[in-house]
C-alpha cells in the first residue's frame, strides 16, 4: 500500500456529475480527487452516448454529450481538480470522525474527510468475449484495457473488435508491437472514419494485417496463449499466432464494488439518501447523481447538479467545523469570482499626498 494521498474530498465517478461538485466543492474551498475506472472523462456522456444532442440542460437549449463534459471539464478548471483514470474504488474504510479511507484496485490509497459517490450506474465492465474457455487468459494474456502500452512491446498481438477501442489500440499498439492482427467480424467499422482510414493505410503499408473472421478457439498453457483458431469470412479456418488477445466488444454497466460498502441498497443497486444534502446513512459519505434513490428521484443530470450543489454545503461543515458557511451568488461576490479568476481588478487607490 502506498502513501496516502491526503484531500479534502473524494469523488468516486468522473462523469458530469461528480465533474460539477468539483465545482460546487470548489466555491466552498474543499479540494478534490475524482477516481474513474474509465480511461476518460465523462461518464455515460462520453463512453455511451458523446454524439448525441442533450436538451434538457437548463439554459443550453442543445449541447452534444461531449460538448457538455467539455464545458463542465472547463467550468471546474479554476478548482484544478486531479483525475486518477482507469482506476477502480474498491474499499471506503471509516477510520476517523470523520475520517476516510478511499482505496483503488491499483493500490493508491486516499485519506478524506468527504466522500461523494458519484457511480452513476455502477462501474463500466467488459463484454466477455463469445470465445469458449476465455477465463484462465484473462489478466495473463488476454485483457480488456492497455494500462501500459510497454507491457506489450515486442509482442504478436491480436486485437479482435470493429469500434473506436480497437481501433485506437491497433492505431496506437502497431508501433510497438512485434506483429500485430486485427480481427473483425465484418468489412463495415463503427469506429470513427478518420481511424479506419489510419488503420488501413497502415494494412496498406504492410505494417499491421487485417482478418474478417472470428476467434473460434484460444490456444495456450499457464494463462499464456500461443495461438488462437479464427473462421475466417469465405468459411475457412486459420491459425494466428499471438502472445496477446486484446477483445474490445463493447461495455456494461455493474454496480462492482459499490455494492460491498455496507449500504443497505434499494432494488440492489442504489444508494437510499436523505434529501437535505443527499447524505448517506454514514455521516460524510454522500451519493449523488444516478447511484442514489429518494422518493420522486429523476435519473437527469440536472437533478444530480442539484444534489451536488446541496451535497457542498453540507461536506463544508465537516471539513471546517469551526468556520460559519455565508451563503453567496456567483454574480456580487467578488470572494467567488477571485476563486473563479474573474473578479475584476481592483480599482487604483488614490495616493496619499503629503500635507505640504
Ligand atoms: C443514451 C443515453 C441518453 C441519455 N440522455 C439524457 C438526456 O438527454 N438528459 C439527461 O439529463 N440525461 C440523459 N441520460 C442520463 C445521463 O447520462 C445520466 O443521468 C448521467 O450520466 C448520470 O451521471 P453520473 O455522473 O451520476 O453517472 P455516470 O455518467 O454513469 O458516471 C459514473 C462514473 O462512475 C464510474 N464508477 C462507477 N463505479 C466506480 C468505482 N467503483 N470506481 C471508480 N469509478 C467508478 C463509472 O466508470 C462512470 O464513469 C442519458 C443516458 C443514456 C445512456
Amino acid at each position: 500500500m502506498g502513501e496516502p494521498i491526503k484531500t479534502d474530498v473524494v469523488i468516486i465517478g468522473a462523469g458530469p456529475i461528480g465533474l460539477f461538485a468539483v465545482f460546487e466543492l470548489g466555491l466552498l474551498d474543499m479540494k478534490a480527487h475524482l477516481v474513474d475506472i474509465l480511461d476518460k472523462i465523462g461518464g455515460q456522456c462520453a463512453e455511451l452516448y458523446p454524439e448525441k444532442p442533450i436538451y434538457d440542460i437548463p439554459g443550453i437549449p442543445f449541447t452534444s454529450a461531449q460538448g457538455l463534459v467539455d464545458a463542465l471539464m472547463q467550468q471546474i478548471k479554476p478548482f484544478n481538480p486531479q483525475f486518477h483514470l482507469s482506476e477502480m474504488v474498491e474499499n471506503v474504510e471509516k477510520i476517523g470522525d470523520p475520517l476516510f479511507r478511499v482505496t483503488t484496485d491499483q493500490g493508491k490509497v486516499f485519506e478524506c474527510k468527504v466522500v461523494v459517490i458519484a457511480a452513476g450506474g455502477g462501474s463500466f465492465q467488459p463484454k466477455r468475449p463469445p470465445i469458449p474457455g476465455v477465463e484462465p487468459y484473462e489478466g495473463k494474456s488476454l485483457f480488456y484495457s492497455v494500462r501500459k502500452m510497454d507491457a506489450f512491446r515486442g509482442k504478436r498481438i491480436l486485437v479482435v473488435g470493429g469500434g473506436d477501442s480497437a481501433l485506437d489500440w491497433t492505431l496506437n499498439l502497431a508501433a510497438v508491437a512485434q506483429h500485430l492482427t486485427l480481427l473483425h467480424r465484418r468489412s463495415e467499422f463503427r469506429a470513427a472514419p478518420d481511424s479506419v482510414n489510419k488503420m488501413m493505410a497502415l494494412v496498406g503499408e504492410g505494417k499491421i494485417d487485417l482478418v474478417l473472421g472470428q476467434v473460434t478457439a484460444l490456444h495456450g498453457a499457464d494463462g499464456q496463449i500461443n495461438r488462437a483458431s479464427v473462421k475466417t469470412n469465405d468459411g475457412s479456418t486459420m491459425e494466428l499466432a499471438c502472445d496477446a488477445l486484446l477483445p474490445f466488444f463493447g461495455l456494461t454497466m455493474k454496480l462492482g464494488p459499490v455494492a460491498n460498502w455496507g449500504f443497505e441498497l434499494k432494488n440492489n443497486e442504489l444508494i437510499p439518501v436523505e434529501t437535505s444534502a443527499f447524505e448517506t446513512s454514514v455521516p460524510g459519505i454522500f451519493a449523488i447523481g444516478d447511484i442514489n434513490w429518494y422518493p420522486g428521484k429523476l435519473k437527469l443530470i440536472l437533478s444530480g447538479f442539484h444534489e451536488g450543489a446541496l451535497m457542498a454545503q453540507k461536506a463544508y461543515h465537516y471539513i471546517y467545523p469551526e468556520k460559519r458557511l455565508v451563503f453567496q451568488y456567483t454574480t456580487s461576490s467578488t470572494s467567488l469570482q477571485r476563486k473563479l479568476g474573474v473578479a475584476p481588478e481592483k480599482a487604483p487607490q488614490p495616493r496619499a499626498t503629503q500635507p505640504a
